[in-house]
């Protein structure tokens, strides 16, 4: 599966034939995202790759450990490897030929923005399960 940000200046490829997203509903993925959420997925660094465009890259970072990259030119969100781990972050709406992908859960529904309107029936979890349960989770969902 391929990916790339609006500008196409960062380019990716991911070795999965099918994704398992989430969407994560917490104050700092609204900001990030511009909406009331962001839909994403993780994979292992095995099997995410870079393909053009790291030099085009610019990383903000939370003196609490969050941290966003984005591309310069267009400000597209690009992958982004989870602090001291071997998964990576990729936005969802960056792939492209996704085949069957759909939300299979939602995080920190606690801190929703007032004015999201509820939505699907995938798993809730009113903050973060914890990084190995989420995972897990996500795997278990796409085979
Ligand atoms: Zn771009
Ligand atoms: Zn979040």
């Amino acid at each position: 599966m391929k990916g790339s940000c609006l500008c196409e200046s960062v380019t990716f490829e991911v070795d999965k034939e099918r994704l398992s997203l989430y969407q994560c509903h917490c104050s700092l993925c609204r900001k990030q995202s511009g909406t009331f959420s962001n839909a994403a997925t993780i994979v292992s660094e095995q099997s995410y790759r870079i393909t053009s465009g790291e030099d085009c890259i610019s990383k903000w970072k939370k003196n609490t450990g969050f941290s966003s990259n984005f591309c310069a030119r267009c400000g597209s969100p690009v992958p982004n490897r989870l602090q001291n781990t071997e998964y990576f972050w990729i936005p969802a709406g960056l792939l492209e030929d996704v085949g069957e992908m759909r939300i299979e859960s939602h995080l920190f529904i606690g801190s929703k923005a007032s004015w999201e309107q509820a939505s699907s029936n995938a798993k809730t979890h009113e903050e973060f399960p914890g990084i190995e349960a989420h995972i897990a989770f996500l795997n278990s969902r796409n085979q």
